[in-house]
């Protein structure tokens, strides 16, 4: 059956979202159009809203006015920097109770084959930080994937002329896996990054 034609704006618009397909996308559009007019209103609202939305000049966290709250927080440790690509891996920190310091979002990985290079991400404002406040400790906290350790190796050569600890998250075996079903680049990286319990 052909769709009507707004349907079919709204189905494509959906399936610009990641990991939505076009079955996905058709069934919420459905979903939406059933929806009572007030929860269709309000969700228009809510998606308008999203364009006051800007990213935080220091950090490039979100943000809806000036600094962001992680920025903002005084009572956060200020010589600590853990850098993420994206917002949701900050978000992923903040569940922890055991970090308390800052962030740098640089919205995205180092990517040469997509063609994201260093002017791509978020690193320049990084340098300044660095330069004008007073980090002791920056942690490299992308993802363990071959883009992920490209961005971290290049920030880490970008850092060395800097007064400032660099670390780089450990890698491990999941908690609860077993051993035999880790894969051989976990197991070299967990071997790599083993911790010493007693030394003589
Ligand atoms: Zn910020």
């Amino acid at each position: 059956m052909e769709q009507f034609e707004t349907i079919e704006k709204l189905i494509n618009s959906l399936r610009k979202l990641p990991g939505i397909g076009i079955k996905s996308a058709e069934r919420i559009a459905y979903q939406i159009l059933d929806m009572k007019k007030d929860n269709i209103n309000e969700m228009i609202d809510a998606l308008q809203s999203i364009n006051d939305i800007s990213t935080c000049p220091l950090c490039g966290s979100y943000t809806e006015n000036g600094f962001c709250p992680f920025c903002n927080d005084q009572h956060r440790d200020q010589d600590t920097i853990v850098i993420v690509s994206f917002f949701k891996d900050a978000l992923a920190f903040e569940k922890l109770k055991s970090y308390h310091g800052l962030y740098h979002i640089l919205g995205g990985s180092l990517n040469p084959a997509k063609g994201i290079g260093i002017n791509d991400i978020n690193i320049s404002s990084l340098l300044k930080r660095i330069e004008n406040g007073n980090i002791k400790e920056i942690i490299l906290a992308t993802n363990p994937t071959l883009e992920g350790e490209t961005t971290a190796l290049y920030i880490t050569r970008l850092l060395e002329k800097y007064k400032v600890t660099v670390s780089r998250l450990a890698y491990g075996l999941p908690m609860g896996g077993q051993l035999d079903y880790a894969d051989e680049l976990t197991l070299t990286k967990a071997l790599e990054g083993r911790n010493i319990l007693r030394k003589e």
